[in-house]
């Protein structure tokens, strides 16, 4: 088969499989270590045909790979795939360059500043985010925690700038308990000190301004420097929001205290302006240094691709240029044009503008709004679901397309945190082993609780009802073997589900 044959072949099976894909087990089933004992231990000597190799991807690889679009996905947060966005990476992938300066490849960089301003328009940012403002502006990352550390870097050199004599191991790096582990992971490879606010489950498990205010008070009293937070519009866990608004009230004191807002999975939801005000974004527009959201997690871009936006370019660019006389051009030079190398880590980028234009182009303003509003309105019906239930409890109030909830019969009242977290691990263990559901699991403050997602685009509401319905029959039969004598009442008339394997 030459190339070009081997092509058109490939768009038909990548057709295919989206096609086909309710038809698969969502989860692979293999065991670690398939791969290498059906591949060989080298590299053929000679070339190979390439219909041999196409046949080995859907024979090995696909086997073992988890169905992330899958309609019955509702783990972790999701991954786009569309195909505008399969097309775009692939005329992307055929004029390959690392894009690092705009001279390398103008197009490259241009389309990136103008898709930057379009995405923040989609969002309802401020103007002072915007490229064409040329203070702000906004820069396509690999992936929130790349956003993250570019945020923190540029905050410390701003720090630094302004307080020469201030040592870096007196800087402190703010985060929650229920920040994503991105913010550590910034402090640890930065050699930065971490501290992670308390939240309860009283505030939703949001930060609150007072949390922040007797921290920074403690730690500047002990000699520290505050320079960064990092707040949350959207946690992992539960899809948390921070009060924003609370924080800027107290992060006014301190100047030089620099504010991120990591939204990498609920910021998508600001496309629909009705989520704004209760997301917090009239705060992020007046108060924020950066704001960061992902596009490849709810956004219908396929993975990679973190949008970063800051107040000021400019921090990013004393943080982060570079240049030696090898990387110098007429325009970087004369700072007439964006050389994107100094608004990230490292010099290379990919061509990633091009999936924003060609989805957005093709879905339009309403085609994104309707698909972010679809996901909630299933989630909504999940989550009454849920709140109707006689074996289930939501944990914390619903958050967009996520519900946290656990095991909780109403007929079993009686039990406390301890036995309800050993019942809800039982349970959780079983939706776990199915093959036909991904959902994981979290703990909120010593509460294990399973988290539902909805952000596969071919998701129903039947595939919602049926989850329910599986969920249902998991619960009760868990009851039944394991805790027999105090089993629960079923709450909702739905047949049991058949199973692929268990
Ligand atoms: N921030 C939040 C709120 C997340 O949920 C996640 C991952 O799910 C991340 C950041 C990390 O994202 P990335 O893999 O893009 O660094």
């Amino acid at each position: 088969m030459n190339a070009e044959q081997a092509g058109y072949q490939a768009i038909d099976r990548i057709c295919d499989y989206h096609v086909t894909l309710r038809d698969r087990p969502v989860l692979s089933q293999v065991e670690p270590g398939y791969l290498r004992k059906a591949l060989p231990s080298s590299a053929p000597t000679e070339g190979e045909d390439f219909q041999l190799i196409a046949d080995d991807y859907q024979k090995y690889i696909i086997p073992g790979l988890t169905h992330w679009q899958h309609p019955s996905f509702f783990a972790y947060f999701p991954t786009s795939s569309t195909f505008e966005g399969i097309l775009a990476e692939l005329y992307a992938s055929s004029t390959s360059n690392p894009g690092f300066n705009w001279s390398v490849s103008p197009a490259c960089t241009e389309l990136e500043a103008v898709i930057m301003d379009w995405m923040a328009q989609l969002l309802g940012l401020d103007e002072s985010f915007y490229n064409i403002s040329e203070v702000g502006g906004g820069v396509i990352q690999t992936s929130a925690s790349d956003s993250v550390l570019v945020a923190t870097v540029a905050a410390r050199s701003r720090y630094i700038r302004e307080h020469p004599q201030v040592a870096m191991e007196n800087l402190v790096l703010y985060t929650t308990t229920q920040t994503h582990s991105l913010g550590k992971k910034a402090g640890l490879i930065l050699g930065l000190k971490v501290r992670a606010l308390g939240v309860t489950a009283q505030d939703d498990f949001a930060l609150r301004g007072d949390t922040l205010k007797v921290a920074l008070e403690e730690d500047t009293n002990a000699g520290f420097h505050p320079f960064i937070l990092i707040g949350t519009v959207g946690t992992t866990s539960s899809g948390a929001v921070d009060r924003l608004d609370e924080i800027a009230d107290v992060a006014k004191h301190y100047p030089f205290l620099w504010l991120h807002v990591d939204a990498a999975w609920a910021g998508v939801a600001f496309v629909c302006p009705e989520y704004r005000e209760a997301y917090q974004l009239p705060a992020i527009n007046s108060y924020v240094d950066s704001f960061c959201t992902s596009f490849y997690k709810w956004g219908l871009i396929q993975f990679d691709g973190s949008c970063l936006w800051v107040r000021h370019r400019k921090h990013l660019t004393d943080a982060l240029d570079i240049t030696p006389e090898f990387l110098r051009s007429k325009h970087g030079n004369a700072g007439t044009a964006i050389d994107y190398r100094n608004w990230q880590l490292g010099l290379g980028k990919r061509f990633r503008s091009l999936k924003f234009w060609f989805v957005l182009r093709a879905r339009g303003v309403k085609g994104f709004q309707k698909y972010i509003s679809d996901c909630i309105k299933l989630n909504t019906k999940f989550a009454q679901s849920i709140y109707e239930s006689e074996l289930f409890s939501v944990v914390t109030k619903p958050s967009l397309a996520m519900t946290v909830f656990r095991l909780a019969p109403k007929s079993l009242c009686q039990l406390r945190t301890p036995e309800l977290n050993t019942l809800n691990r039982a349970f959780y263990a079983r939706l776990a082993a199915r093959n036909d559901i991904a959902i994981t699991q979290t703990d909120l403050n010593g509460v294990f609780c399973i988290r539902m997602v909805i952000g596969a685009e071919q998701t129903l509401e039947s595939d919602v009802e049926r989850v329910l319905a599986l969920m249902e029959y998991e619960a009760m039969a868990l009851l039944k073997n394991q805790w027999e004598g105090i089993g629960g009442r079923r709450g909702r008339k739905t047949d049991v589900v058949p199973f692929h394997s268990h």
